[in-house]
């Protein structure tokens, strides 16, 4: 028996997603994400909003991330598993999914691992747009993993970064992440030291892997008039900014009850001010208001930033051949009826 149209599912594998990628550019792509994710923060008070669901273990954590805008539905699926590249295994992986509030029926299921780092860059450059201080073109790139790329081309294509100066404690990483920006446009500092890295930047971004409260940029590192985009830090137990830094900067975050537990302000009192990003986009807060301001974007990564990216591949992909009609949904003919729809299945 053949599924009905209304019951079959757009489902874009990894092939597709890189097939998707590619035709659209991907720093088009980053731009278009980017787009996507201010337009759905400027319509933030809209959103289901809760804390991801998070389920600890020594060693990471498998999350789920939901929200709805009221129309559609959105959730991920996502680990953080810093020890896994050691078995040839990704720190992060994701899948996701969005629905049709009312219905409740899926309308898209898709790879996220591609996807979630193309999101965390393009709400990265986002920020950093907004906060980073004026003719920013330098940027201090420390931790050269699987998210690097993406934060140096996201960089490039939306906050005007020219230069990237590379650092990670293993210095394949490094490599890795240098051959990989050959051809596009940034030139690129292969650095030995984190101190060397942030040398002449302003934009210090930190996108490191490690459980631990580890401090990756220390007090007498950081010089006045930077934005410091800190990605690692986004799990309790997991930080990379020392203490001091968040006391003289001004921090701005996604979701305040999230990023409170999960962020480097875990390491400050819960009465802290913060200012959360979208205020700052729809204009009604402050963001840098002096050069010689420190501005922090203490990122964890948020729901919404995820359902922006599905609604973005909800709207590419129609008409394009970049997604498998996956069967998903049973559809008897007569809903009420699923056990015979079961019992003529029989052969
Ligand atoms: P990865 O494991 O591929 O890369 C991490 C890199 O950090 C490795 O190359 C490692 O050698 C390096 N490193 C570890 N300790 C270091 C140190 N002290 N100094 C310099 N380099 C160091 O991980 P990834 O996929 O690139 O992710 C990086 C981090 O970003 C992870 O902690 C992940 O949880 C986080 N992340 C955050 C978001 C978000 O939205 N904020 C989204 C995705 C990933």
């Amino acid at each position: 028996m053949q599924p009905s149209d209304k019951a079959l599912v757009p489902f874009v594998s990894v092939d597709h997603m890189m097939q998707l990628i590619h035709h659209i550019g991907v720093q088009n792509m980053l731009r278009g994400l980017a787009d996507y994710i201010e337009d759905d923060f400027k319509r933030w008070e809209l959103f289901d909003k809760t804390p991801r669901v998070a389920s600890h273990s020594a060693e990471g954590v498998i999350e789920l991330m939901p929200t709805s805008d009221g129309e559609t539905y959105g959730f991920k699926y996502v680990n953080g598993h810093p020890k896994n590249t050691a078995d040839g295994l990704q720190t992060v992986t994701a899948f996701g999914l969005l629905a049709d509030v009312n219905t409740g029926y899926p309308v898209l299921l898709t790879e996220m691992t591609m996807l979630t780092a193309l999101r965390t860059a393009a709400t990265s450059a986002m920020v950093a747009r907004a906060l980073a201080p004026k003719g920013a073109t330098t940027m201090a790139m420390i931790g050269n993993g699987a998210q690097s790329e993406f934060q140096s081309v996201a960089m490039q294509a939306i906050a005007g970064v020219t230069h990237v100066r590379l650092y990670d404690t293993d210095p394949a990483a490094t490599a890795k992440c240098a051959a990989n920006l050959n051809g596009t446009g940034l030139q690129v500092t292969a650095c030995t030291t984190a101190e060397e890295a942030i040398e002449g930047a302003q934009i210090l971004t930190t996108c490191t892997a490690d459980k631990a409260y580890a401090t990756i940029l220390t007090d007498n590192m950081v010089g006045e008039g930077v934005h410091i985009n800190a990605i690692g830090g986004d799990c309790p137990g997991k930080t990379e900014i020392a203490p001091a830094i968040l006391q003289r900067g001004d921090i701005f975050v996604e979701y305040p009850p999230q990023t409170r537990v999960e962020g480097d302000i875990q390491q400050l009192p819960d009465d802290h001010p913060v200012t959360e990003i979208w205020q700052v986009l729809a204009g009604k807060a402050p963001g840098r208001t002096s050069a010689k301001q420190i501005t922090i974007f203490d990122s964890v990564g948020f729901a919404i930033e995820d359902f922006s990216a599905l609604r973005y591949v909800r709207d590419r992909i129609d008409g394009t051949p970049y997604f498998h009609p996956l069967d998903l949904l049973a559809d008897p003919d007569d809903p009420r009826d699923l056990f015979g729809m079961l019992h003529r299945a029989i052969v």
